[in-house]
């Protein structure tokens, strides 16, 4: 399966985090230096406001102790007066290191001198309490002028010291307020171009989560397709390792090799490849995996898993990644039996046909349009002297004569034009050819073929000739015969009726019958001899003039009803309403003919009818050339011994009897149904007959006749006429 690139574009994640993390950090920074700035300003106003209450405490603690001190005059007491003036000593010095780092203090030496003043009459109250009797200037001292003006200026400079620290205080305050709006400005500035940056980083982040998607929603169906595509393929699909063991196949290459998936993966390609296709599907293979070439393509054999073989169609591509590092082989399968044996079949196909070409005498040669010989037979070569490698992409004019060449063209490419085989007879080194061209299928676009087949008949046209010639010559014998014979004949007939009119024995009666039958039936012979040479050499005329059909086969009937009477059988004629009265045609030729049949039926059938039937096909009166015309339908039934199917063809020949013995039972000449034959197909029709022998025969013809005018009316009102 092919590996799609996943999407391109990438959630901008670190992007994101950075922003995230700076916004965070920056809110945090500031917050803090808020937070500790708020602190700081309010734990040094209230250490400074205490230092200042500290001192003034004890400052004012320093004197109770003093006046206690002086009051009482103890030691105690002045200890504890100098232990308190130490500590005030301290608070002042913390006090002052506060002003000045507040720089609240105008007059760092101030505060000392003040309370230095102060301290020094204390400690001399101090030295007058412990000296005797001092108590009282100690206390005077203390409670002096000098002494509430040293503890005035003391309260001052602390009350100075305090105003100048506030004021520094709410100055440092201003400044810190200062610094928050800076801030807060800063945080805000910050915020909005931290807003800008995350909206922009959060629109790409979103686009990307879109993008994202869709491609791996796109992914997702492209996969499939794929893998449909891989599935649901028409042809075989396998993808095989560099070891040739198959790693995936469809279910397609499954049916064409008919083992399943499991057992395909368990093989080498080459463990269901035929052996005689072995060695070239490997060497491809191997030019293939070097480089050599991109794909190959070969027709080869499976085995399939029952043994059978197939014919497959293999296309082999092999799979590389980027580095150009063989991964695998993708091969691709169609079955292709059903073409291996059609071209089988037709190269067995055209085997045969070369073999029954080559088998025959003619000369068969295929050509182009251009007279270009595509192939040739055997016969063809021998007769041109040159081989069949040779002849094939030569032109008639280089093979024949030039107006051969020419004539023989222009007839190819009359039979291309036309469509379907020419004939004609051409002649070259004095043998005559009868030569058919006949077109054969071309594709669209190529240009047109036809094969030649040329026999030659030079034997057969002379010996045909020849044949005609002795037919011709027969003939006019035959009919100069006839008509020698047919002028003493009549004499004899004569002859014979005027004997009858004289008075005879009764035997000799019997011996001028027979001689009068005997010479009927040879008049009759010597007019059949008579009317076949005439039809044979083309002498007999028909002519073309209007008789009533009904008359016809009135007389024909009264003419043959003795001898139907004779023999007990009954014999009728239908014609059929529709058919025309007046007919133009030959009538003579069709009463010879009718007579003909009727009379054989009637000698042929003992018990007992014939009948003849006319009747008209539908429609009965069709336009044609001359006029109307009517084809007529006749047919002469019996009930007689029949014909058996393998004499039926030959009865229609001069001179043949179905039996030799009829001639004695029955008489006649065999010249009756061939003179017929020839009369019908003189008049246009051809005659058929159906038989059974002993059930009787049916001999029918079919003519086509003008219809006379005055038979229009009658035909269309369908008057019934006697049969
Ligand atoms: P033929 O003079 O012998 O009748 P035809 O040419 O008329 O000569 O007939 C040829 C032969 O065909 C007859 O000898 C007979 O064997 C056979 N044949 C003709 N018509 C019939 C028929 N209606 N029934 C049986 N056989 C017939």
């Amino acid at each position: 399966m092919p590996s799609l690139r996943p999407p391109s574009r990438r959630f901008p994640t670190h992007a994101f985090l950075a922003l995230l993390g700076l916004g965070l950090a920056l809110a945090f920074a500031l917050g803090w230096m808020e937070l500790t700035a708020e602190h700081n300003t309010a734990t040094f106003r209230f250490a400074l406001d205490g230092a200042v209450a500290d001192v003034q405490a004890a400052v004012g603690e320093m004197h109770s102790l003093a006046l206690s001190a002086a009051v009482t005059g103890e030691a105690r007491a002045v200890a504890a007066y100098r232990e308190q003036a130490a500590s005030c000593l301290a608070s002042a010095g913390t006090l002052r290191r506060v002003a000045l780092q507040a720089r609240g203090l105008a007059s760092p030496d101030c505060l000392d001198r003040r309370l230095q003043a102060v301290l020094d009459l204390g400690d001399q109250a101090m030295q007058l309490t412990l000296a005797p009797g001092g108590s009282g200037p100690a206390l005077a001292l203390l409670q002096g002028q000098d002494a509430r003006s040293a503890r005035t200026e003391l309260r001052d400079c602390l009350e100075q010291t305090r105003a100048g620290i506030r004021t520094a205080v709410l100055g440092l305050l201003a400044s810190q307020d200062h610094h928050a709006r800076l801030a807060v400005a800063a945080i805000g500035l910050g915020t909005l171009v931290l807003g800008v940056f995350a909206s922009l980083v959060l629109r790409r982040a979103i686009c990307a989560t879109r993008e994202n998607i869709a491609a791996r929603e796109a992914l997702s169906a492209s996969e499939r397709r794929f893998r449909d595509t891989f599935e649901l393929a028409a042809v075989g699909i396998a993808h095989v390792g560099l070891d040739g063991q198959f790693l995936r196949v469809n279910p397609h290459f499954e049916q064409i090799t008919g083992y399943t998936a499991e057992a395909l993966l368990a093989r080498t390609y080459t463990a269901i490849t035929h052996p005689d296709d072995l060695g070239e599907d490997l060497d491809q293979v191997e030019r293939l995996r070097a480089g050599a070439i991109n794909s190959y393509t070969m027709d080869k054999r499976y085995v399939r898993k029952d043994g059978s073989l197939v014919w497959v169609s293999l296309t082999v591509t092999l799979l590389r990644d980027a580095a150009g590092t063989p991964l695998h082989y993708i091969s691709v399968v169609s079955d292709i039996s059903a073409r291996k044996a059609a071209e089988a079949a037709a190269r067995e196909n055209a085997a045969t046909v070369t073999a029954l070409l080559d088998a025959t005498s003619d000369r068969v040669f295929l050509a182009d349009a251009t007279g270009r010989i595509l192939a040739a037979n055997m016969a063809a070569t021998q007769g041109l002297d040159l081989g069949p490698e040779v002849v094939a992409g030569r032109t008639f004019d280089t093979v024949f004569p030039p107006d051969l060449a020419r004539s023989r063209l222009a007839h190819l490419n009359r039979a291309l034009l036309l469509g379907r085989p020419v004939r004609f007879t051409d002649e070259r080194a004095g043998i005559l050819f009868d030569i058919i061209i006949a077109p054969l299928p071309a594709a669209p676009g190529t240009p047109g073929r036809a094969a030649v087949f040329a026999r030659d008949v030079t034997e057969i046209i002379r010996a045909r000739e020849a044949a005609e010639a002795a037919n011709r010559a027969k003939s006019d014998f035959l009919a100069n015969v006839s008509h020698e014979l047919r002028t003493p004949l009549n004499g004899i007939m004569g002859m014979a009726q005027l004997l009858g009119t004289t008075p005879l024995e009764p035997g000799q009666v019997q011996c001028l019958d027979d001689l009068q039958s005997a010479a009927a039936s040879l008049l009759v012979l010597v007019n059949d001899l008579l009317d076949l040479s005439k039809i044979e050499s083309g002498r007999m005329e028909l002519v073309a003039e209007p008789f009533v059909l009904s008359s016809i086969i009135q007389g024909v009937a009264a003419t043959l009803e003795p001898l139907a009477r004779d023999k007990g059988l009954a014999l009728s004629a239908r014609i059929g309403d529709e058919v025309p009265r007046l007919l133009v045609g030959d009538g003579d030729r069709l009463r010879q003919v009718l007579l003909n049949l009727v009379g054989n039926a009637l000698k042929f059938t003992e018990t007992g009818r014939v009948s003849v039937d006319v009747a008209c096909a539908r429609p009965c009166v069709l336009p044609g050339h001359g006029g109307l015309v009517t084809d007529v339908y006749f047919a002469v039934r019996d009930t007689g011994i029949g014909i058996a199917p393998e004499d039926q063809a030959r009865i229609f020949e001069s001179f043949t009897q179905v039996d030799a013995s009829s001639t004695r039972r029955f008489g006649g000449t065999g010249l009756g149904l061939a003179i017929s034959r020839r009369l019908v197909g003189l008049m246009g029709g051809e005659i058929g007959v159906e038989s059974e022998p002993g059930k009787g025969s049916v001999f029918s013809f079919a003519l086509r006749f003008t219809v006379g005018d005055d038979s229009l009316d009658e035909a269309a009102t369908g008057r019934d006429r006697p049969s």
